[in-house]
């Protein structure tokens, strides 16, 4: 027994008194394990009171608490955006932020609230604030993106006076396991792995976002963890990521990663089967520290580059200069020794749904998921967009040029073959070589025929095919279970695919989180799937697996997968198989 097994054995009773008789279960979200105090992220604040009214002889006093408070989240703020090795853009926001906290408008219309009226301070704030968030949004453009922006200073100076923690991740003073109801991508973007050891949540699935962000850190992830919300602040715990397991442990275990769970940790040179099969080991990425990362482990290449990150905090479009700066910027870190141009695939803006893209200024729709959305945004015959997919295409062609990367580009969420024709076409136009789509709906697949016969290659997205081919949102935790890669229904979706494929002897990669699991990642080596692409943390066990089988053996087990009842059976039976 493993001193690890010993701890969390012990820990059996302690896990007891946060409501339970042993671990916590959950989604196993991202693998790897590591022990550390919790710090629970604090709920979004609801409306505060309009009453009691505030009596006379108390306004001038209650009035006065409002710009202290003001003052003291602006300093928050700049302390949190002056942090060593912070992403400008994101230190930028914070700053901007901070400003919007002390702005006069906004503290003079509440504290006059509270000096005419006797509204309870927090409300006086949240009052005011109103008036300017309807004021920006009925701006529209540039002004309504500012809106978020405000709402998020009034939670946090209408927590400061009532003496409750601010909403968002608070600034982590040192190792730490982060315990949410959820966490939005905004929530996440100054986590880093040296204090964000592991996260759980409440709710979400394994291809939510906090499931996506805690594989690109590389750190242990329990998603969909029920009993999560009795963990107490500072209690200690051990996450286990590959198990899905959430166990108190006693006080007195060391904090930080378990790196006997970790397993290997770098790509071992160009992947094949013990036989000679070769299968691209490669990364998803979406920044430059992603491709740090990526090259650190010694990933072949990029499978995926998910574009939308440079454009999440910009209000109006990027110049193409920008656009091209920060795509060469991105990519730079992979660049090999001259002569041997590393290959990156990047997906072109996948807008709308999950992915925010405010300068797009997507109307909204009753159904973002199923509306216009990913290349639809684009397409030619839904709503062509003045351009902006002709000068991103534009700019990962220079920007590739400029790193010196080999590029392949990939368009989002198409249909048919004529939005694959249509695109392959613009991309082309812009100097695009190597042009594939994303397979995502299944509809993709079962018209894969006349697709494939457009592009020169294809990847799925196995989070969106899953999500579409179930019809049950990605980021539900009550629908996790339906959102499993395991889901035999998927898997025989993905064969119907890899058999087209190898008809026109077309590459078929994976870059969804299913490329992640390694045991699942010999399913789908075995089904016929030529690259797997996962968050680089992920890349070096799935590398290690691939590398220890014959492609018999893969293909085995994709019969077997293909063959089992439900996503547990198939799991388990490939599991039994293949070890
Ligand atoms: C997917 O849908 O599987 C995918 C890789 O894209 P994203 O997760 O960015 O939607
Ligand atoms: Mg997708």
């Amino acid at each position: 027994m493993s001193t690890t097994e010993t701890r969390e054995q012990q820990a059996g009773t302690q896990a007891g008194t946060q409501g339970g008789d042993g671990p916590l279960h959950g989604t196993p979200a991202s693998r790897g394990a590591a022990v550390g105090p919790v710090v629970r992220v604090p709920e979004p604040l609801g409306e505060p009171a309009a009453g009691p009214e505030v009596p006379a002889e108390r306004r001038e006093a209650e009035a006065a608490r409002i710009a202290p408070a003001a003052a003291e989240v602006g300093a928050r703020l700049v302390a949190l955006g002056s942090r060593p090795g912070l992403a400008p853009d994101v230190a930028n926001v914070l700053f901007a932020t901070s400003m919007m906290a002390e702005d006069p408008a906004l503290l003079d219309a509440a504290t006059a609230q509270v000096r005419e009226h006797g509204t309870p301070p927090a409300r006086a704030v949240y009052e005011a604030a109103a008036g300017f968030v309807a004021a920006l949004q009925a701006a529209g453009g540039y002004m309504a993106e500012r809106a978020g922006d405000v709402a998020d200073v009034r939670d946090r100076i209408v927590a400061e006076l009532l003496g409750v923690p601010a909403p968002g991740v608070p600034p982590l003073d040192g190792p730490s396991v982060l315990v949410a109801r959820d966490l939005a991508p905004a929530d996440t973007a100054t986590l880093e792995p040296a204090t964000a050891l592991a996260l759980v949540t409440e709710e979400g699935g394994p291809t939510s976002h906090t499931a996506i962000l805690a594989r690109s850190l590389g750190v242990p992830a329990v998603v969909g963890c029920r009993g999560a919300a009795g963990l107490d602040e500072g209690t200690l715990v051990r996450v286990d990521g590959t198990a899905g397991t959430v166990a108190v442990v006693p006080a007195d275990t060391p904090v930080g990663a378990d790196l006997a769970a970790a397993g290997p940790s770098t790509v071992a040179g160009p992947v094949t089967t013990t036989d000679g099969h070769r299968v691209a080991v490669v990364a998803n990425i979406a920044e430059a520290k992603d491709a740090e990362r990526a090259a650190a482990v010694g990933a072949e290449g990029v499978g995926l580059l998910r574009t939308e990150l440079t454009f999440l905090s910009a209000a109006t479009e990027p110049t193409p200069e920008d656009q091209r700066a920060g795509y060469a910027a991105t990519m730079a870190p992979l660049a090999g020794p001259a002569g041997s141009r590393v290959l990156v695939t990047a997906r072109t803006l996948d807008a709308g749904a999950d992915k925010p893209v405010p300068f797009l200024h997507m109307p909204p729709e009753p159904n973002p998921a199923l509306g216009v959305r990913g290349q639809r945004v684009f397409d030619q015959d839904v709503a062509d967009r003045d351009g902006v997919l002709d000068r991103q295409l534009a700019a990962l062609v220079g920007g590739a040029a400029d790193a010196g990367v080999r590029l392949k580009v990939m368009a989002p969420m198409i249909a048919t073959a004529g939005e694959a024709a249509r695109f392959v076409a613009r991309a082309r136009a812009a100097g695009v070589e190597e042009v594939g789509v994303m397979i995502e709906v299944p509809a993709a697949v079962l018209g894969a025929r006349e697709l494939l016969a457009e592009v020169d290659f294809v990847s799925v997205g196995t989070n969106d095919l899953t999500q579409y081919l179930f019809a049950a949102d990605r980021q539900s935790g009550a629908l996790a279970g339906l959102n499993d890669p395991w889901q035999p229904a998927l898997l025989r979706l993905l064969d119907q695919l890899c058999r087209e494929a190898a008809v026109s002897a077309t590459p078929v990669g994976v870059c969804g989180e299913a490329a992640a699991d390694p045991d699942l990642a010999v399913v789908l080596v075995g089904l016929g799937v030529t690259s797997l692409s996962a968050s680089p943390a992920a890349l070096p066990a799935v590398a290690a697996r691939i590398a220890a089988l014959d492609l018999d053996t893969c293909r085995g087990a994709a019969s077997t997968a293909l063959a089992a009842p439900d996503a547990d059976a198939a799991r388990a039976a490939v599991r039994a198989a293949a070890t």
